[in-house]
This record gives C-alpha cells, structure tokens and sequence, in this order.
C-alpha cells in the first residue's frame, strides 16, 4: 500500500467536540463503523469535511457519506438513532453522485426537532474507509464549522469497490427483516463481520451490488424491510462467509427484528408451514412459484424531452388500465384500491421529485423508479403498520408503469389449473387480476391481515395466508399442498385422508351457507324465544345496501374513517352530511344507525389529517383522544352525522374511550352542535369499549351513555398487550381469552344494572362458535362482517338462551383462549349438529 499527500478534514459543524469512547451508543464507541469524531452541534447545518462526491445519502436524510478521489470515505451521521424520525427534520441539499467542494452545506436540520424526537443530536464524523488520522484540534472543546480537525493519510490500494474474483458462491435470497433497512448501525454490523473473511463479498439487492465490506456501499444500496437480499462470495473461505453473513442479515444484525425472516434454508422435515388467515376458507392444489421479471434501468437518459414524453405516455397507460381494472371490479373494495392507485399516478410530491430527476438528464425509468421508491419508503419508515401496507400499493404503481416505460409486457401468468400461488409478496393489482377458475388460493411471506391483499383475497374469496416462513419459496413448483387458511396452515404433502375431510367439511359449509342465505330474512330468535339483534359493520353506502340484502337488522358500526380514507383532502362538510344522510335513508327510521366517530390513528392514518409518527401509535393519539386535541374535526363530524337525524334511528359511538372525561368533553361538543342545528333531541350517545379501564369502569361509564359497544379487536390488543397485526403473536392474540371475556362479563353487568344495551362489533361477533357465549353472557347485540350476517343470525336460531348461560359460566372460569375454544366446540357438537334444521 503506497501513500499519498496528508488530507486536512474540516469540521462539518460548530459545535463542542468529544472524544468518540463518550458517544452513549456502543455502535460508534467501539468504532465498529470507523474511528472518527464526535461534535454537540451548535448549528444546524452539516457542511463537507472535504472535496469529493457524495457516495451515499440516506433518503430519510440522516447521515450522509463523501468519497474523495483517493478513495477516503467519510461518513457523516447527524444524532443517535436518527433513522427513526424517517426523514423528519432534515432537509437534503446534495444529490448522491454530486460533486462537493470541502465546506459545502449538504444537510440541514432541525435541531430543537431532533432534540425533542431522537436519542440524542450527537453528531458523528467517522473515517470509514479506515486510515489513519491525527487530530487537529484539542480533544475535547469548542470548534467551528469549517475549522481543520483531521489530517487523514490516504492510501492508494485500498479502494472499497472490490470486485468478487473467480468464480462467485451465491446463497438463497434472504428477507431484510430491519424495520429501517440496512441504515448505519447493522450496516456497519454486517461490513464488520464481513471484514472477517478473506474472500471477497457483494451484498445484492435486484440489480445493485455492494461491496459487503463497506458499509457506505451497503448503506448505498437504500434497502427497507422486505428487501430481497443475496449474498455472494469469491475466495477460500466464501462458503463459510455466506453462512455466517447470511445468518447475521437473517438475525437483524445485531438490532432486535420484529418479524424473523429466516434464511430460506432447504425444507425441512417440516410439513406445516404456518402464517395469518389473510382470507378464510381451504383448498388442495398445485404449487406455482411467482417471481417477477428482472428489469433493467438505466439511469442516463437520452434527453429531457423525449424521457419527459415516455413518462408522460406510460402515466397515462396507466391511469387507463387502472380505470379499466376498476369498472371491471366486482366489489367496492377492489374499486377503491385501483382509485387509490389512481390518485398515486397523480401525486404531486411523487411527480415533483421525478421531474427532478428528469431534469438532471436521467431515463424516465430511473426517475420515476427512484420517486416511487424513495416513496415507499418513507410509507414503510412510518413506523405504521397500516402505512407500511400502502407501500405495497406504491410498489405495485410504481412496478406498472416502470414496466409500461421499459415496455416489459405485464401479462396474466401462464398458470396451471388448481394452482396454489406462493409469492414473497402480492401485489394489489396481481391479486385482483387472479383467475379463481385456476388460482385456488395463495400464501405469501410478507403482508398482514388488514392488507389491501389481504381485503382482496376475501373479496374474491380465495383462502390465503400471509406472515408465513421465507421456507415456503424454495417448496418446488408443482408439489401437492394442501392450504387450511382458517387455522393459517400450509401443509406440505397432506395425506389423502387430511384432503379427504377437508374436502367434505368445505362441501357441508357450502350447503349450510346457502340455506343460511335463503333464510336471512328470519329474526335471529333463540329456540327459546329470546331475540338477539344482528347487525353490520360496515364502511360505505354499498355494504349497507349488501347488509340489508343478507339480513341485517341495521348497522351496528358504520366506521366512519374508512369513508374516505384514500382522499388527500378533507370531503366538504356537505360530502359528508350527504354520506350520512345517504346511509341513513337506506337504512329508515325504524333501524339503527350506529355511526362511529373518526378512529384515526394507531394503525388508521388518514390522509387528510396528518399526524405526527409516534413511536407507540396504539398507545397514542388514536380514535377520541385525536378528535378531542383537534376539536374542530369532531364539530364538523358531529355537525355532518346530525343532519342525518331523523332518517334513521340515529347513535353516535365514541372510539378508544379510556376516561370519563373524554366522554364528558365530547358530550358537550355534541350538545352544542345539536343546539347550533335547533335540534330538540339528542341522538343516542354510546362508547366502544375497547380499552380494559373502559371495561372495569363501565359501571361508572354507565349512567353516561346511552349505550356500550365492545370492541373485541382493540379489547384484545390492550387487554393481552398484543399487537392486533403481529404475525407472529396472530394466534395468542385471540379474543377468546378469558380474560377478555371477563371484561365483556363486567361490561354487559355493568350496563344492564343501569339499563343500557351493550352489543358486540369486534370479530368476536363474527364467529359463530363465539355466538353461545356471547349470548350467554347477556349481550344484546351482535354486529357482524357483512357475509357473515346469515350465518350468525342461524346460529343464533339453533341455540337456547339457557344452555348459552351455563357454557358462559363454564368458560368463564377457563385458563387460556385454546381452552374456551375447545369447550365451545364441543358444545356445538353435542347440541347444534345434532339439531334438526328449524323451520320458522
Ligand atoms: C374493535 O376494536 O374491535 C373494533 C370494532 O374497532 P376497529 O376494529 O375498527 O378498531
Ligand atoms: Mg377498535
């Protein structure tokens, strides 16, 4: 290694220097990413220790690295877990690839922001290509920006670029399970540990490549959570560096992942594969491995004008397929995903950073692929579940009209018939365009139960399962599997029998669910007279007109926030009587409208009221805590439902009550808007019990509301503290847990002492072997997913409120979820299938 002329660093900011061993993040005291300095800025601009171009820069605009032309990399990481405010706070000034002359402004931030947000505004500046420096400046103590601090000895030789040499081991695609993508910290874990091998290694992500050994060039790659990665290797020891590196990208490298995402290794002796219920329902069938076309992008463009054209023709290619994919869809929830993709393809900030891009001379394919890129990332850095699945959305945009500019045919897939469809991840408009004459059903790896995927499957009625182990992609195409989404299982050479009784316990379903269909009409009546009502959930005018079709008694939940969750503006005030009072005259006045206030947050963004990311959205500003610190949006809802009083047999429930008070203030916002529209009746005021200290205080919650619905779904969630879209908690996060049904028993006491109704609109209430219980346990309403209002109201028809109490009882006193299931079930074997079907 030859050397060359002593490089003189400057100080990136003003602030007060530090020893790097007193950084509090043993990340950086360690020097495993590089040995450096450490400044307390006091300003709030990031400038350029030194010429060069900039050879990374995070989207979330966090950290940024410069490359000199002696290859001495310098990494520059504003704060301590900085990655978290995704992007908030910091604003870019620089390009990657731009050329920056030592001094120039390359980020600016938000000091007080960051301050209040992140761990800390430590600042580092770290030579990570790993030469030698001596210090300029006294080790601790004041400096100015731009002030010499470093004198750095660059090496020739020592480039970080290596290319792999011979002939390269390649492992299995492997699953990023980083929440934030590879960022500064596992990056700097995994080029350490890459250090350690002498083979040359390239970290891969489609069709970029990075040396595994620098963490600038991995942190270049901008990977997310979900990334397909490989990792290959050149040398002596490859095989073994594949192994452990594999590992380590599998384990988070060395940052705690929520969702493992193992490294496909050969199956196993395995044969159940386990995921979430995506869409209920079972099939036998086929495999076929779906793996999308590679694509190529070039990055230079062949001129503004013509690449600003191609961009142009294939948007709008694409807002046709789109139109054409949504007056064909046979339901309102796949019409609403391609409208949502529609306004996508004209988001102002999206086209706005990709006629940026065009305008520095990159290819439409570029610029727009990093536009919906950068996008989806910012969705999946949210740190909300919901928004993270909308990245799925922005991919699948993105991916169509890439394809539509590099004129990559996006044709149906040749599939076989009774094809069982396993894919890393479905797209929305993949999903919807799946031919259930063929596809029986699919699984994927990535995805949850609230995905737009996930609504699909349903609407389509096709069983699949999500969350499930990145082992299912390497089971050969063709192989027999047998898929029982009901219990979120994937079994792997099922034995005939197991086909055998699946088949026939579907085929006993589909006869009882047509008779349950014909009789929708008869009122959900115990055999021994005690009448329960059956109501719907629903989110739009065309799910009440299908409740009302199949049976419901009225609207149990009208979840208002999904009205118009995919508009980027608020709807007038008059849009939103007129949904209101559209609902409520389907409905009449001799059923009831339950309308529930916006429930945003948590898991619920809404576009059109932003809020801020929270580290711990379930436990934040979420339902009515959001509407009461923005009291103006709850006036304006009041002010919207009320116009529709009258219509119908009109009540008003509040989300995620937790304390009286906030029934108190949102009583008083209601009273003055009804008093403001000279209306002489208030509409009935209820709460969601969803909160446990709503539950054990609804003895005092009583006197104050007109009426109580449970909430299952959040109950759940807060009562076992169980994220209710875990993957891997899904089947502990059960409502039937004792302890939730516990709190429905307090709950329903509560309110019958003080003679109000209490009903149920969780999914609780949607499953019919919770029916006896439920009614057991004196619950007087039952609000139902809309397909499900037959089979409920049948269920109810078979049983005797008496035998309902004892089995309420029973499972009171029961240990755990799996328990109460198991004694619920033989209560339905040994009464309700011996039952002859009853006539009314
Ligand atoms: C619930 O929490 O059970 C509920 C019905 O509300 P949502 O599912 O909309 O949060
Ligand atoms: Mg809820």
């Amino acid at each position: 290694m030859t050397t060359t002329q002593p490089l003189e660093l400057l100080a990136p900011l003003a602030g007060v220097l530090l020893p790097l061993d007193q950084v509090p993040d043993p990340v950086f005291s360690s020097r495993l990413i590089g040995d450096g300095v450490c400044i307390d800025p006091t300003s709030q601009t990031l400038c350029a220790p030194l010429a060069g171009v900039i050879s990374n820069i995070q989207d979330s605009g966090h950290a940024v690295s410069v490359t000199d032309d002696h290859g001495v990399q310098v990494l520059m990481h504003i704060g301590l877990d900085t990655v978290n405010l995704a992007g908030k706070g910091f604003t870019r000034l620089v390009e990657e690839g731009q050329r920056v002359v030592a001094g120039q402004p390359l980020i600016e931030f938000d000091a007080d922001y960051i301050a209040l947000n992140a761990r800390s505004l430590l600042t580092l500046m770290l030579v990570v290509s790993g030469e030698p420096f001596t210090l300029l400046a006294a080790a601790t103590g004041l400096v100015e920006a731009g002030q010499p601090l470093l004198r750095v000895t660059p090496a020739i030789g020592a480039a970080n670029g290596a290319e792999e040499e011979g002939d390269a081991l390649f492992s299995k695609p492997l699953t990023l399970p980083n929440a934030n993508g590879l960022h500064a910290r596992p990056a700097a874990v995994l080029a350490q540990a890459a250090k350690g091998f002498k083979a040359s290694i390239c970290l891969h992500k489609q069709t970029q490549s990075a040396n595994a050994k620098s963490l600038v060039a991995i942190m270049g790659l901008q990977t997310v959570r979900g990334d397909t990665l490989q990792v290959s290797a050149a040398g002596a020891d490859a095989a073994a560096a594949i192994e452990a590196l594999v590992a380590l990208l599998a384990q988070g490298c060395g940052e705690a992942v929520a969702v493992v995402a193992e490294a496909i290794a050969p199956l196993s002796s395995a044969t159940v594969l386990r995921g979430v219920c995506a869409s209920p329902g079972s099939a036998f069938g086929h495999v076929v491995q779906v793996t999308e076309p590679e694509l190529n992008v070039t990055e230079k463009g062949t001129g503004e004008p013509p690449e600003r054209a191609a961009l142009t023709r294939a948007l709008q290619a694409a807002a046709q397929a789109l139109q054409a994919l949504q007056d064909k869809a046979s339901g309102s929830a796949q019409a609403q995903i391609f409208g949502a993709h529609q306004e996508l393809l004209e988001d102002p900030t999206l086209l706005e950073h990709a006629h940026g891009l065009l305008a520095q001379g990159k290819s439409a394919a570029f610029a727009w692929n990093s536009a919906t890129l950068a996008t989806a990332a910012l969705f999946e850095q949210s740190g909300s579940p919901l928004l993270a699945e909308r990245a799925a959305d922005m991919a699948d945009v993105g991916q169509r009209v890439l394809k539509l500019i590099l004129g990559v045919q996006d044709g149906a897939w040749d599939l076989p018939e009774q094809a069982i469809l396993i894919a890393e991840q479905l797209t929305p408009s993949q999903t919807a365009s799946l031919d259930p004459a063929k596809v029986l059903g699919f699984i994927t790896v990535a995805g949850g139960a609230t995905s737009h995927v996930a609504i699909l499957a349903r609407a389509l009625g096709l069983p699949a399962i999500c969350g499930v182990p990145v082992q299912v992609l390497a089971i050969p195409d063709g192989s027999p599997v047998l898929l029982d989404a009901d219990k979120g299982e994937l079994h792997l050479e099922p034995a005939p029998g197991v086909i055998e009784t699946l088949r026939a316990a579907r085929e006993q379903q589909v006869v009882r669910h047509q008779r349950d269909v014909q009789q929708a009409a008869l009122a959900a009546t115990t055999r021994d007279g005690h009448h329960i009502e059956v109501t719907a959930n629903v989110a739009s005018l065309q799910e009440v007109q299908q409740a009302l079709a199949l049976g419901a008694e009225g609207v149990g939940l009208l979840r208002s926030e999904f009205l118009y969750l995919d508009r980027n503006r608020a709807p007038s005030p008059q849009e939103q009587a007129q949904t209101y009072s559209a609902i409520a005259g389907v409905l009449g006045p001799e059923r009831n409208l339950v309308v529930r206030t916006l429930d945003v947050g948590g898991d619920k963004p809404l576009a059109y009221v932003p809020m801020d990311s929270e580290t711990n959205p379930f436990l934040g500003l979420r339902g009515i805590r959001l509407c009461l610190e923005r009291p103006e949006l709850l006036r304006e809802q009041f002010r919207a439902i009320l116009a529709s009083a009258g219509l119908a047999r009109l009540h008003i429930m509040l989300p995620m009550v937790s304390l009286l008070s906030e029934l108190r203030q949102a009583r008083e916002i209601l009273e003055e808007q009804a008093l403001a529209l000279g209306l002489s009746e208030l509409p009935k005021l209820g709460i969601m019990i969803e909160v446990p200290s709503a539950a054990l205080m609804a003895d005092v919650f009583a006197p104050h509301v007109d009426f109580f619905s449970i909430g299952t779904n959040d109950l759940t969630q807060y009562t076992l503290a169980m994220d209710r879209d875990h993957p891997r908690l899904a089947s502990q996060a059960d409502s039937f847990h004792p302890a939730v049904l516990r709190l429905i028993d307090t709950t329903v006491k509560a309110a019958h002492a003080h003679g109000k109704w209490v009903g149920v609109c969780g999914a609780l209430a949607s499953e019919a072997l919770a029916v006896p219980m439920l009614l057991g346990l004196g619950v007087d309403e039952l609000s139902v997913s809309v397909p499900l209002i037959p089979s409920i109201k049948a269920t109810v028809r078979e049983l005797d409120l008496a035998d309902c109490q004892i089995i309420a009882r029973q499972v009171l006193g029961l240990e755990e979820a799996g328990q109460v299931r198991e004694a619920l079930r033989l209560y339905h074997t040994a009464t309700v299938e011996t039952l002859p079907v009853v006539e009314h």
